[in-house]
C-alpha cells in the first residue's frame, strides 16, 4: 500500500525544527494575522510560520531567515481553521478535486467522501493509489467505506467480499463505515455487514 504510517517522516519533523530554530526559512510567513484560535476560542494576533504543509509556529516572533519565504501581510484579513465538508459524494457532475477546488473558493479544504464509485469500479489497489495522488492537493481529503450500494446488485456478494471491504475499512485515507442503505438486510440478519460494523468500530473508526 502506497500510504505512509505516519503523517510526517523523520526528516520532515527535523526540518521543521530546524525552521522553529531559525536554521531554515519558513516556505510562507503570514504577518500579523488575525486569527481564530479554535482551543482558546478567540481571536488572536500573531505570526504564523508555515513550512510545507504544516503550521510550525504561531507567536509575536518573526523568522530570522526569509530566503524564499513568500511573506503575506494579513493586516486586513480574518483567518480561520479550514472548513470541514463531512458528507460528500464527490462523483457527479464534478469529481473530487474539481468538487474540493470549488469548494476551498468559499474556506472549506476538508471533506469527508463516500467511496462508492471508486469501490464499484476500480481495483483497490488502482483506488488506493488514486487517492493517494488525491492527497498531495492542498486539501485533505478522507473518505467513507461502503458495506453495500444504493440500490440491489446482481452478484453483490462478489463485489462487497470481505476481503476487499476489510481492506478499505483498514485504508489510512478511510475514516468511518456507511452509508447503510440495506438496514433492512442487516435488521433481517445480515452478519457481514455486522462483523463489518465491529471491525470498523475496532478500528476507532466511526459508523
Ligand atoms: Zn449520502
Amino acid at each position: 500500500m502506497l500510504e505512509q504510517h505516519y503523517r510526517w517522516k523523520n526528516r520532515q519533523l527535523r526540518d521543521h525544527v530546524a525552521v522553529i530554530d531559525g536554521e531554515k526559512p519558513p516556505n510562507i510567513l503570514l504577518k500579523n494575522a488575525r486569527f481564530l484560535h479554535s482551543t482558546m476560542r478567540r481571536w488572536v494576533e500573531a505570526n504564523i510560520w508555515i513550512a510545507n504543509d504544516r503550521i510550525v509556529y504561531v507567536g509575536e516572533k518573526l523568522p530570522q531567515k526569509l530566503d524564499g519565504c513568500e511573506v503575506v501581510n494579513c493586516e486586513n484579513f480574518t483567518l480561520v481553521p479550514g472548513y470541514i465538508e463531512p458528507h460528500v459524494h464527490p462523483f457527479q457532475l464534478y469529481n473530487p478535486q474539481s468538487f474540493a477546488e470549488y469548494a476551498s473558493q468559499s474556506g472549506t479544504t476538508s471533506f469527508v467522501s463516500d467511496n462508492l464509485v471508486l469501490f464499484l469500479f476500480l481495483k483497490n489497489k488502482k483506488a488506493f493509489s488514486l487517492m493517494n495522488e488525491l492527497n498531495k492537493l492542498p486539501f485533505s481529503l478522507f473518505w467513507w467505506c461502503r458495506y453495500d450500494p444504493m440500490t440491489e446488485l446482481n452478484q453483490e456478494d462478489e463485489k462487497f467480499s470481505h476481503r476487499d471491504v476489510k481492506s478499505w475499512i483498514e485504508s489510512g485515507f478511510v475514516i468511518q463505515g456507511g452509508e447503510l442503505t440495506g438496514w433492512p438486510k442487516l435488521l433481517d440478519g445480515d452478519d457481514m455487514i455486522l462483523h463489518w460494523i465491529q471491525e470498523t468500530k475496532r478500528l476507532r473508526k466511526k459508523n
